[in-house]
């Protein structure tokens, strides 16, 4: 039964954390195995709770950092100064505890194989996970579609998923913007994302092209504005924000 089907995948199950791979000093990849997940489609997200020992819980929202494997899920999380659920995935937390997690989550920030259109990812910080799987997912697929990477960070020691990203892959044409520190041996001072970097990155508007917009939620606005004063149409943007997420 389909109303079956839709509980079953916002119950919470049960996920132990299986690997740790540590992306930058303050973010790391976490590997769960979790019995009976559903699968997922790239650019959806989860619900991660955690129980304290006297009952008190604490949920947040986490994307899916690669397409579905079985029932096993990656989640990235980076460490927020005095987060309560992102310090202690990021701290204490260790191989084998236990988390509860619901989803997959999400039906529009979603890119599946089949889609054959030009796409344009912007990520801001954290904003790459969701977009990570997305090009993990085309990768994966062998998909011809056309992907632009525009990748707005601090430094060149935040970038996630470096050795892979560093990888030349036919399709994929990734622009780094550095906020505050320029690579060594790079010319040029650190700025924001502007509207020369997406107007050389993105396509003519005309093009066809889908834009995923995902960061800070400040981030997010700025860059779908800029997008749409370059003649993008709001139906070809799709916009995450990564905002607090408290319940
Ligand atoms: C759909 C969705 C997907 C998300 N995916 C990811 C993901 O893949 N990886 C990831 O690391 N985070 C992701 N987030 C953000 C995540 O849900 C939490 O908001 C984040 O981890 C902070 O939670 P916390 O409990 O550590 O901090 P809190 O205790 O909630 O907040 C501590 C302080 O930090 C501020 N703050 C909270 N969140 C942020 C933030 N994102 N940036 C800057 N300041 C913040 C708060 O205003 C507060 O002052 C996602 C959010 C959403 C809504």
């Amino acid at each position: 039964m389909a109303g079956t089907a839709v509980s079953g995948r916002l119950a919470w199950r049960v996920a132990r954390l299986a690997e740790i791979r540590q992306e930058t000093p303050t973010a790391r990849t976490l590997v769960f195995d979790i019995p009976g997940w559903p699968g997922h489609l790239a650019g959806q997200h989860v619900d991660v709770r955690l129980t304290a020992a006297d009952g008190y819980t604490a949920q947040r929202s986490y994307s899916l950092a690669a397409p579905a494997n079985g029932d096993r899920i990656e989640l990235t999380v980076q460490r927020v100064a005095d987060g309560e659920v992102s310090e202690h995935l990021t701290g204490p937390y260790a191989i084998g505890d236990p988390v509860e997690i619901r989803g997959p989550i999400g039906g529009w920030f979603v890119w599946r194989p089949a889609d054959t259109a030009p796409v344009l990812l912007v990520a801001g910080g954290a904003g790459i996970v969701p977009l990570m799987a997305m090009i993990r997912a085309r990768r994966e697929a062998g998909s011809k579609a056309l992907f632009r990477l525009v990748y707005s960070l601090r430094t060149p020691e935040e970038l996630y998923y470096a050795a892979e990203l560093r990888r030349p892959y036919a399709g994929l044409d990734i622009t780094y913007v550095y906020t505050r520190e320029l690579p060594e041996g790079q010319s040029g001072i650190p700025r924001r994302i502007d509207v020369p970097t997406l107007n050389t990155a993105a396509w003519p508007a005309d093009f066809g092209a889908t834009t995923y917009i995902c960061g800070p939620t400040g981030f997010v606005e700025t860059a779908a504005d800029i997008m749409l004063a370059l003649g993008h149409s709001p139906q070809s943007i799709r916009t995450e924000r990564f905002g607090p997420s408290r319940d």
